[in-house]
């Protein structure tokens, strides 16, 4: 009998699944029978380097998030990609000298931005343990969420502050800025997690979460150019596009010898000894939810439970491009903006109340004539539904209230064109990156994490071992919800396999 080569399919073409590939490919060559199914109709997944007004963007992953230690990082280097001709995203890092402005026009001097600023950092790091002293802190937090302990860290702060002299702004009092302010940085902080509610990110997984050190800086030549580097070693037919699997029937018997059998959209089968499934949290959390059968047998319960109690949020980014017949001093400003509430009656009913969560807004690199703004959770979703008119149209009139006229001139129109993410509706992805929810904990990424069957061993025999693998960023329990997260997941699994077969 003439022996079969092994067959692995990875479903996804993003950075956890080419990782996977390139590794396996590079290691072993062709005595893997090796094929990347693909839903989409590019690859990259949440990666999407794009042109916009002239300008390379940024549609999904942005940051190398800190250069010392990061894969990414070097294989950008390595491809020249760290280098650019053509202007590309925050080629000049973060902007800095921020322009903060409250709900009216109020520009808000440093003195009273800066204490809560302050604050906040101190209470974020207290929670991520980056202080030296807990003495440091003014509250401590056990078992809360980050945001029921950052807001009892405001009103013990507002507490202290309440005898001091209050002066007021317009229609702000120095208390409801202190609020306000406050709740800028809030929604900052949801923008890096993901999640909609702060209340709902568990507070000890933060200190667990790891960055590398260095700078954190985008990548000049596109970031899909990482993947295009990682895509260009496998040969030609192996990454299959426009491929959605609906189905992952496995522990059969029978079927060609291969006890996994993927079915697609298009009614097609394929058979395969390994899968490595690298899809999105989103994706999964669908695909297990009540009535859906991605899993033929389902997932066994301890799995299905970490993928329902992990969180998984949505942001977006809108880029704006200047109309060419507005000026403002130097360019556009780095805009921080201060809202008040929701449910404040001084809340001004011509600002939209999907921009009032969002904390800024600011040109791409100093000078651009395209602006971005980010959005999380359930305004990020909200903005997936709105026209383009009517997100320049609530964009303009937010910028009328806050910025006082004489930085710029006064139309009414002060954007022409606009692009907006839709990570969320887009039902291969169905959000954008994970976090740990409260109620659950990154053990439960390392039981996503875990393979299926783990063991052909005693109590699982005769069921061939390690036919569904699991990779991603929400497999990695220190650095979840980023590319490299994602990069090493792939590696791991790629590795497991490299290593059952000797
Ligand atoms: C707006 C935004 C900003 C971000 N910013 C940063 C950042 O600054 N820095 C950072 O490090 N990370 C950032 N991230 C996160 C980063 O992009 C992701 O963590 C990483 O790219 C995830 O890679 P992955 O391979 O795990 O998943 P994905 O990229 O989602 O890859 C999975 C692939 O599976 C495919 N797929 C899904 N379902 C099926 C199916 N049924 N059949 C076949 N194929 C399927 C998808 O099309 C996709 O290509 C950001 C993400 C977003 C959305």
């Amino acid at each position: 009998m003439v022996s079969k080569k092994p067959r692995v399919v990875i479903i996804g073409a993003g950075m956890a699944g080419l990782t996977a590939a390139n590794k396996l490919y590079t290691a072993v060559g062709a005595s893997l029978e090796l094929v990347v199914v693909e839903g989409g109709s590019r690859i990259g997944g949440r990666i999407s380097t794009a042109e916009f007004s002239g300008d390379r963007i940024e549609q999904g992953a942005t940051w190398i998030h800190g250069i010392d230690g990061s894969p990414l990082y070097k294989i950008a280097g390595d491809t020249n990609l760290l280098i650019s001709d053509q202007p590309w995203e925050c080629m000049d890092g973060t902007l800095e000298d921020p322009l903060t402005v409250a709900e009216g026009g109020h520009l808000l001097t440093p003195s009273s931005v800066d204490p809560i600023s302050r604050l906040f950092k101190n209470l974020m790091d207290f929670i991520q343990c980056k202080l030296e002293t807990a003495e440091q802190c003014l509250v401590s937090g056990d078992d809360l969420s980050v945001g029921s302990f950052l807001r009892r860290g405001l009103a013990a702060y507002l507490e202290l502050e309440k005898e001091k002299n209050a002066t007021s702004v317009g229609s702000w009092s120095k208390r409801s800025l202190q609020q306000a302010v406050f709740a800028m940085h809030e929604s900052i902080q949801r923008t890096y997690t993901s999640a909609h509610d702060l209340s709902s990110l568990d507070y000890n997984a933060e200190k667990d979460y790891v960055l590398f050190p260095g700078d954190e800086i985008t990548v000049a030549g596109g970031y899909s150019g990482i993947i295009n580097h990682l895509a260009s070693a496998l040969p030609a037919g192996v990454i299959q596009l426009d491929r959605k699997v609906e189905k992952i029937e496995w522990a059969l018997s029978g079927c060609e010898g291969r006890p996994v059998v993927l079915h697609f959209s298009d009614e097609t089968t394929m058979s395969a000894d390994h899968v490595i499934v690298t899809v999105s949290l989103g994706v999964l959390k669908a695909g297990t939810s009540e009535g859906s059968n991605m899993f033929q047998p389902p997932l066994p319960s301890c799995k299905a439970g970490a993928i329902s109690r992990l969180g998984y949020g949505v942001v977006n980014k809108v880029f704006l491009q200047l109309n060419p017949n507005y000026r403002g001093d130097d360019g556009f400003p780095f805009l921080q903006m201060v809202f008040h509430p929701s449910d404040s009656e001084l809340r001004n009913p011509k600002i939209p109340q999907w921009i009032r969560r969002t904390s800024f807004l600011c040109p791409i690199y100093n000078n651009s004539r395209v602006v971005l703004s980010w959005f999380t959770g359930q305004e990020a979703l909200e903005l997936e539904k709105l026209t383009d008119d009517e997100i320049i149209g609530g964009f303009s009139r937010t910028i009328s209230n806050l910025l006082p006229s004489k930085h710029h001139n006064e139309i009414s129109q002060k954007f022409n064109k606009v692009l907006r993410t839709q990570w969320g509706s887009s039902p291969l992805f169905l959000g954008s990156y994970s976090y740990v929810a409260a109620g659950s904990s990154i053990d439960d990424m390392d039981t996503l994490a875990e393979p299926l069957p783990k063991y052909g061993g005693v109590d699982l025999a005769p069921l061939p071992p390690l036919q569904i693998l699991f990779a991603g960023e929400a497999t990695h329990k220190t650095h979840y919800s980023t590319t490299h997260g994602a990069y090493f997941s792939g590696l791991r699994e790629a590795n497991r396999l490299l290593k059952h077969y000797n």
